[in-house]
């Protein structure tokens, strides 16, 4: 059988079809355009998956990979940072206009999923995959297949307390690891400390003078305390990190150090590596989720 994955994202909606031996047959992406709202979505969607569908003889699965967690009772939406889909019964009505089943899971998930079989984390019995982009999250992988959990909140480590009564966080919690260490969390922090307003990318060009050290030094604090205490519950064979903030270079050595630190062990060797599969982590983790992973 043939795979359909689709990545839906805050800015874009990738869709890809693969072979059954995860061979690209052919791959598409288009803009969310989340201002025009929740149905707009659906139905980029549903084109996107029709339009792949006819690219093969095949039968084919479909794997949605959606930011925020399906609720296991309601089957809604929830914990989503792309607000206009909370709520939702996003699975229901795809499925609805497709006339086909489909598996949906959400981003970290799928991240995880998708480098620990075909990524940097490959070979490695217990995987933990982060990510840490426009919000923080994570995604446990047991010998192949996803760890769900009970309520399906396995890994979702950007909503631990960092901080008791710290930054006021969209979930309703305060002081939530995502409000320190996400890309919009650094952005601006960085304008408060330095008083200019700079891209992630280029904060971290050049970090010599005194602002940029008590920022930096703060960051990988919050970075270094979120992931120690994961690794102490989990003690992962890997951790693999994606997401836009994965690109800072020294968190895989200084970032690493600061971890190791604060675990409760002194012969703590986990590798902490960077994802090999970069913005197609999500389209293949959605094909994945619909094979024996899951
Ligand atoms: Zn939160």
């Amino acid at each position: 059988m043939d795979k359909i994955g689709v990545d839906l994202g805050g800015t874009k909606i990738e869709g890809i079809l693969l072979d059954e031996k995860y061979n690209t047959i052919q791959r598409k992406r288009i803009e969310t355009h989340q201002e025009n709202g929740y149905d707009s979505i659906v139905k980029s969607i549903i084109s996107l998956v029709s339009e792949l569908k006819v690219k093969t003889n095949e039968e084919v699965s479909v794997g949605i990979c959606t930011p925020g967690v399906i609720d296991t009772n309601s089957g809604l939406i929830k914990n989503s940072n792309t607000q206009c889909l909370v709520g939702m019964p996003l699975q229901n009505d795809i499925e609805n206009g497709l006339d086909h089943g489909i598996v949906m899971e959400n981003d970290a998930n799928c991240f995880a999923l998708a480098e620990s079989l075909l990524g940097s984390a490959k070979g490695h019995d217990v995987v933990f995959g982060v990510i840490m982009g426009t919000g923080v999250g994570g995604g446990i992988v047991i010998n192949g297949t996803l760890h769900k959990g009970r309520t399906n909140i396995a890994g979702e480590w950007g909503h631990h307390t960092l901080h008791p009564n710290g930054n006021e966080c969209y979930c309703g919690k305060q002081g939530c690891v995502e409000t320190y260490i996400s890309g919009p969390a650094i952005e601006k922090r960085w304008l408060e400390i330095t008083g200019k307003k700079e891209s992630l990318q280029s904060i971290v060009r050049d970090l010599s003078d005194e602002k940029a050290i008590k920022w930096k030094k703060e960051f990988l604090e919050n970075f270094g305390i979120g992931l120690a205490n994961v690794i102490d519950i989990l003690d992962p064979d890997v951790v693999v990190l994606g997401g836009g903030v994965s690109n800072i270079p020294f968190l895989y050595d200084e970032g690493k150090k600061i971890v190791y630190d604060k675990i409760f062990s002194d012969s703590i060797e986990t590798p902490i590596l960077k994802n090999s599969l970069g913005d197609s982590a999500g389209v293949f983790g959605a094909c994945l989720i619909t094979d024996d992973h899951y």
